[in-house]
């Protein structure tokens, strides 16, 4: 499985262009869609979900191993996107007085799953994959947050999907919750297409063998993880500093992060050498990828444009 998304552009009608010019291969596995808020994320992932249009571009899913050569267009055949595509979306629906079994039960069977034994048990199935087979009697509505993204996860897989999607997934969870999500889409993103869009750096630092950076609806990098840190290293450099001196780093370096420990500030900056003597090379982190693309593209922009 292959998703070929080319030159797809998307402007809102209040003139914001949510999504300009952006060209991705997105193979089989998971693919991490990395951007802070208002990126063009959501954006993507509900065109590519088919639930809103795109002005302009192209999104072809198909498996270029196949002799038989079987090719969606997403973005105009909608049916045939739906059949293979499970979504897991920033807001799922709650439904107060349903209980997970049901709920799921009720969802096969919207999806074509007629058969009352084939559902029985295709819904056991995801319960116990999904490790909620304990608490299936219980009403959604009392779900933790990461119960209720396990249940998303489990409604997105009936139909077998070869496109799952899932839009910031993690956000909110706590370090328990996540890690067990993690392990949960590992599992599943090894033989489909597993686009996960985030804000969050490590999500994509420990799930996806492939990643994109965007920001303001521009396509930043496209490539591994382990490319885009070979890329910038040598390049990032650390440093303790005052919380006064702050200011001045920003304005005369390419800072790319700050963080305070122990209270004070240690800033990376993004040069080919050495800054100063007070500062010492830092293994470059994908943060410092994601921080420095999003520098990089600000200080490209004039600012009087
Ligand atoms: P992300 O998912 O990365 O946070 P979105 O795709 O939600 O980004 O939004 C991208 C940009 O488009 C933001 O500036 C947002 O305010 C704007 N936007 C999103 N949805 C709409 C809409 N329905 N109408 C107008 N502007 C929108």
């Amino acid at each position: 499985m292959e998703l070929l998304i080319n030159g797809l552009s998307k402007t809102y009608g209040n003139g914001v262009k949510a999504l300009d010019n952006v060209s991705l291969t997105i193979p089989t596995g998971m693919f991490g869609l990395l951007g802070p808020n208002g990126a063009g994320k959501s954006t993507l992932m509900r065109i590519l979900a088919t639930l809103q249009e795109a002005d302009s571009g192209t999104a072809m899913l198909g498996d270029p191993g196949s002799e038989a050569g079987m090719t969606i267009d997403v973005l105009k055949d909608k049916e045939a996107v739906r059949k293979v595509l499970g979504y897991l979306p920033q807001e799922f629906g709650v439904y107060p007085r349903v209980s997970a079994y049901q709920m799921l039960d009720h969802i096969a069977m919207l999806k074509g799953v007629t058969n009352g034994g084939e559902r029985k048990s295709l819904v056991e199935a995801l319960l116990q994959k999904v490790n909620l087979w304990e608490y299936r009697k219980r009403r959604i509505a009392g779900f933790s947050g990461g119960m209720k993204q396990r249940f998303g996860i489990a409604q997105s897989l009936i139909g077998d999907p070869k496109l799952i999607i899932v839009d910031e997934p993690t956000a909110g969870l706590d370090p328990g919750e996540r890690n067990r999500f993690y392990n949960l889409l590992t599992e599943i993103g090894e033989n489909v297409v597993v686009i996960l869009s985030t804000h969050i750096v490590q999500d994509v630092q420990e799930l996806c063998s492939n990643m994109a950076i965007i920001d303001k609806g521009k396509l930043l990098y496209a490539g591994s993880p382990n490319d885009a840190l070979a890329g910038i290293k040598g390049h990032v450099w650390e440093k303790t500093i005052a919380k006064a001196e702050l200011e001045n780093y920003a304005t005369s370096h390419q800072l790319i992060s700050n963080k305070l420990v122990g209270g004070r500030p240690v800033i990376h900056v993004l040069s080919a050498q050495r800054p100063d003597e007070g500062f010492t090379p830092a293994d470059p982190t994908l943060e410092d990828v994601f921080f420095s693309s999003i520098a990089s593209e600000v200080n490209a922009t004039p600012a009087h444009a």
